[in-house]
């Protein structure tokens, strides 16, 4: 498997990043949404995928089944498998029973209190929701397909959240976690990340020379040193390089809005 590499694709206004030659040799998808194309008004315009935010359900189970769709994914949408970000620790194996957890906002409620969702199951897809955070997903293509994603914030990057699921994603593929592919998707950069005294110098004591002056931070580049500390080497590590917050329009912003939507970061076996 060459380096893994995130590329746009649209749909209408629908756009995500995605690794095409993934999909073709291994029957795995991979998908960063951006903003546009969906149905949500006011803050949440319009493709925002959370159902937490204060939007009307009705929108976003809509906005979620045009992402599907797009992807080509509608037959999957109610093993849509959503879960409870808390920015916490906590990895979770999706089994057969919390399949299609929290797929329509209406419904039954997604998996509670994780950050980092990991399946071998086929055809059900694992999305968490993000405006700033990283979003990280990550491959094992052998011996069994088996997939993650993970939601890092500042909270999640210092507790070695990246680290701590892609250790547990190799041991539930049985690989080891240098045969790993990692995609680490669009989030707020070290321009737009300024943090008080007290985070940056936890910052500082943990990565060192990740942390910028004036206080600024690229988490970005924190969860990627976390990765290649697991064994996931930088080559087999693939950025999205775009910043949620500017400029504005692309991605939902929490730091840059407040009240907003989100994008999302979907991965599924087929
Ligand atoms: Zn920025």
């Amino acid at each position: 498997m060459p380096s893994p590499v995130l590329e746009r694709r649209t749909a209408g206004a629908l756009a995500w990043h995605t690794d095409l030659e993934l999909l073709e040799r291994h029957g795995i998808l991979v998908a960063f949404s951006e903003r546009t194309g969906g149905t949500s008004v006011g803050p949440w315009s319009s493709l925002n995928l959370a159902a937490h935010v204060g939007d009307d359900p009705t929108s976003v189970d809509a906005n979620r089944l045009r992402l599907l769709s797009a992807l080509g994914l509608e037959e999957t949408a109610e093993r849509l498998t959503c879960a409870e970000q808390v920015h916490g620790a906590r990895v979770t194996r999706v089994t057969p029973e919390r399949a299609g957890a929290g797929a329509s906002a209406r419904g039954r409620r997604p998996i509670p209190g994780t950050d980092a969702m990991i399946t071998a199951l086929p055809d059900t897809p694992l999305m968490m929701c993000f405006a700033d955070c990283v979003p990280v997903v990550l491959v094992a293509v052998r011996p069994v397909r088996t997939v993650a994603v993970a939601h890092a914030g500042w909270r999640g990057a210092l507790a070695g959240l990246p680290d701590s699921a892609a250790r547990a994603l190799a041991a539930a593929a049985g690989c080891p976690t240098s045969s790993l592919l990692a995609y680490v998707g669009p989030h707020i950069c070290r321009e737009c990340y300024e943090v008080g005294d007290e985070l940056a110098s936890q910052f500082a004591a943990a990565f060192g020379n990740i942390v910028a002056a004036q206080g600024r931070v690229d988490l970005g580049a924190v969860v990627s040193e976390g990765l290649r500390a697991a064994g996931v080497p930088t080559e087999r590590q693939a950025g999205g390089g775009t910043c949620t917050t500017h400029p504005a329009g692309r991605f939902f912003s929490y730091r840059a809005e407040g009240v907003t939507g989100r994008h999302g970061a979907l991965v599924v076996v087929l």
